[in-house]
């Protein structure tokens, strides 16, 4: 039995749907993500699992609870939004033990959770420090650390280093991920950045248009794509127009490709075939002359 399971969830907004029937499950301290395109739904999705926001149809099933109309504090899940501000009245401290503070823990208790967090994202020494003393990249932490002090049932992380630079976004990104784990915390991640998704996930779900479509392990979602958006969205790629010549075989502009598809192929009909970058291999044995038409520059 899954520990969350999402049902045939449906929420629009003026007649306009931004989440389209979404369902899926995640089991207990799994890495969950959903990837898509701003406005594809994800926030939507967060705030109905948080109860924030009502849906319109569907179950949100929560360790054999239903979840629909609770509100958010009676989830017991943990929040960290792109625009969920801390407490700038208060110090580090004062932030990261709101949440226990409010379960009414004795203040030693308090102060140990406080420090093991702290120590867990390496500001350990920070505790003291006024909110706007704090880098962009200290206030994540420290809203991670708020979040995960209660030992939240469920974590909920909507974008959480979308305002930081990349090279910060890039270190966050494998720290968060070792932070997770050790905690054992079950989390949904919400983000646009591929590359994120795939560093952090255990499984990923591809959102377009408030549809779930596909849900994965990242390995097949870049791999075997269920669809040409999926395969354009999780990675560089290029698609040649080929035609099937038998259930292995196709004949594209570059001779004819043998391999295996992940859907049946029609002898006769037209398909799309696509390429990634890394699964072009010089064969020193069969040179191909190909003209170079453009090169980029990347580093
Ligand atoms: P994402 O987080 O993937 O960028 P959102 O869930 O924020 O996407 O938005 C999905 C769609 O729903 C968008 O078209 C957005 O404009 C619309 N939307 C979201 N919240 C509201 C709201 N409160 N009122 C009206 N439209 C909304
Ligand atoms: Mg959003």
């Amino acid at each position: 039995m899954a520990l969350l399971s999402v049902s045939g969830l449906y929420k629009s907004f003026s007649g306009v749907s931004a989440v389209d029937g979404v369902s899926f499950s995640a089991e207990p301290g799994e890495l969950l993500c959903l990837l898509g395109p701003s406005g594809c739904g994800k926030t939507t999705m967060l705030r109905m699992l948080a109860g924030l926001e009502d849906p319109d149809a569907g179950t949100i099933e929560f360790d054999d609870r239903t979840m629909n109309g609770l509100a958010p504090q009676q989830r017991g899940f943990g929040l960290m939004f792109q625009d969920l501000a801390l407490f700038p009245h208060m110090d580090v401290f004062g932030n990261v033990a709101f949440g226990l503070r409010m379960q009414k823990l004795p203040s030693a208790q308090v102060q140990a959770r406080v420090q093991e967090l702290l120590d867990l994202v390496e500001l350990g020494g920070l505790a003291s420090r006024k909110v706007h003393e704090l880098s962009g990249g200290e206030r994540q932490r420290v809203a991670l650390a708020r979040a995960l002090a209660p030992r939240p049932a469920l974590l909920l992380l909507d974008e959480p280093f979308a305002s930081l630079d990349l090279d910060l976004r890039r270190a966050l990104a494998r720290e968060l991920g070792d932070i997770l784990r050790q905690e054992n915390v079950t989390t949904l991640l919400v983000t646009h950045d591929q590359e994120e998704a795939f560093a952090l996930a255990d499984r990923v779900g591809v959102m377009h248009q408030g549809r779930l479509e596909q849900w994965d392990s990242p390995y097949n979602i870049y791999h075997a794509p269920t669809n040409r958006f999926v395969a354009e969205f999780a990675g560089y790629g290029s698609f040649l127009r080929g035609e099937v010549l038998d259930e292995n075989t196709v004949r594209t502009s570059l001779g004819e490709l043998t391999g295996r598809s992940n859907a049946a192929l029609i002898p006769g009909s037209q398909v799309d075939v696509l390429l990634r970058p890394e699964d072009v291999i010089a064969d020193e044995s069969a040179p191909l002359a190909l003209p170079v038409t453009r090169r980029q520059f990347t580093g």
